[in-house]
């Protein structure tokens, strides 16, 4: 058996690959034994150690993680810990994640298997939330180990609105950018605004890094044909860090050598190795905070087939938890990704980038933003696409750019303020008020 065949983790066999995690589990069991979760799960029965024995573990749930806040999950002296993180939950409670210098050598190593490689002639544009989440200190952390120049944009900072994002694109050439798929769409239409063709006048740009949110392939290519280069999509979390990247034939593959994946039903109770359900992992290199079947509830669906990019590694198609997100109208249910595919499915003249909808009983409201000379022509397609793949009641209704997203959102280049106190007799002592 050899170890991986180069950073991407292309594995000889499936066989090998499960070999790998067989040998890994009995010390990710004894990591796991150190923190005081679960040490307290494990207390008077023996202390799982065996392949067999994790095959009988239960889940570790998002509620358990929130009961041990902040550092119930803590299986290495403070001292050791790197960072500390916490993830964009919905439900107000924290989730702790944290995790210790030699964590992050796993971490960086998994963000940066980019099948376009990363190297010191880049030019790195990370703009998701630095603030408690992962993602932005992964995306910086990775691009410098391979040695790329990072520029530090954030995404939830008002020191950096989409048009210092465009101004940075083009006048720093970059060449790499670290974003969710929304973002890329939003720099379009600012670097439109700004008078730049996104198709053309950003030629160092040679791919486009998204994940955080659910992509679909309508979706992924209009957002490739727009900026010309291809969009490289990976799945994660702040739990875990990267899961899952694609590979040029445009799969996600999950990095089973690192995170061993398992897929819970809750329909039947029954974790297997693949199929559809809840994505259950194990980080198989984790010291900080180990976790064991960890149910991530995202709704995936894990398949072994062979992919034509030949690495071996199972493909995943994730579904995120939007898909419970499914409301009905008339007979049918509707969920996000359906929509979002037929409204990028329309021609790509018709500029649509910015849509919402609200599904109520009897009818499907959808609003979309197109320029006045597309407009008759959007909303003939659009409701044409909708009878044939849902064939639902809707009422679409053509707005004019800037309904949506509004103009100032794309071109304001506020700056950072710092506080004041003392003003000049002729200055607005107003400003005083405005860093609070
Ligand atoms: P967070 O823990 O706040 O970093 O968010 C992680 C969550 O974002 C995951 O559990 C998924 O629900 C979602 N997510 C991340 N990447 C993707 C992706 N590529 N496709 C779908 N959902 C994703
Ligand atoms: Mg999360
Ligand atoms: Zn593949």
């Amino acid at each position: 058996m050899t170890s991986s065949l180069d950073g991407l983790g292309r594995w000889r066999s499936f066989e090998c690959l499960a070999a790998l995690q067989r040998k890994r589990l009995p010390h990710v069991l004894a990591l796991a034994a150190r923190s005081p979760f679960y040490r307290a799960r494990f207390s008077g029965a023996n202390a799982p150690s065996s392949v067999a024995d994790f095959l009988a573990l239960d889940l570790t749930t998002k509620q358990d993680l929130r009961a041990q806040y902040p550092f119930g999950m803590l299986a290495v002296e403070h001292d050791r810990l790197a960072t500390y993180h916490e993830s964009s939950g919905t439900s107000g409670a924290p989730t702790s994640s944290y995790y210790t210098e030699d964590d992050w050598t796993d971490l960086r190593k998994r963000y940066a298997r980019k099948w376009v490689g990363i190297s010191p002639s880049d030019v790195f544009l990370v703009r998701t939330p630095y603030a408690l989440m992962i993602t932005g200190h992964l995306a910086q952390a990775a691009a410098r180990s391979c040695g790329a120049t990072v520029v530090p944009a954030d995404s939830r900072s008002t020191a950096m609105p989409h048009a210092r994002v465009v101004r940075v694109l083009h006048d720093l050439d970059v060449t790499l950018t670290w974003s969710n798929p929304t973002e890329t769409l939003l720099w379009a239409a600012a670097a439109r605004a700004a008078g730049y063709r996104p198709e053309c006048d950003f030629p160092a740009l040679r791919a486009l890094f998204v994940g955080g949110e659910p992509l679909t392939p309508q979706r992924r290519r209009r957002i490739s044909e727009l900026w010309r280069v291809p969009v490289i999509e990976e799945y994660g979390s702040t739990e875990t860090g990267t899961l899952a990247g694609q590979c040029p034939e445009g799969s996600l593959h999950l990095w089973s050598d690192r995170v061993l994946c398992e897929v819970f039903s809750p329909q039947t109770g029954r974790i297997s190795p693949e199929g559809s359900g809840q994505l259950v992992v194990t980080p198989l290199y984790r010291e900080a905070m180990p976790l064991l079947r960890y149910n991530l509830a995202d709704e995936v669906e894990v398949s072994f087939a062979d992919c034509a990019c030949g690495w071996i590694l199972p493909t995943v198609r994730v579904f995120g938890r939007s898909s419970m997100f499914a409301y009905p109208v008339g007979d049918t249910m509707v969920t996000q990704q359906q929509l979002e595919d037929l409204v990028f499915s329309l021609p790509p003249e018709r500029e649509v980038l910015f849509w919402r909808a609200q599904a109520e009983l009897r009818t499907l409201r959808i609003q979309i933003e197109v320029p006045e000379a597309q407009r008759a022509t959007a909303v003939q397609e659009l409701g044409a696409a909708l009878n044939a793949a849902l064939r639902i009641p809707h009422e679409i209704a053509a707005v004019a750019p800037g309904t949506l997203v509004p103009l100032p959102i794309l071109t304001q280049d506020q700056d950072v303020l710092k506080p004041r106190g003392l003003f000049g007799p002729q200055e607005d002592w107003d400003k005083a008020l405005l860093y609070y």
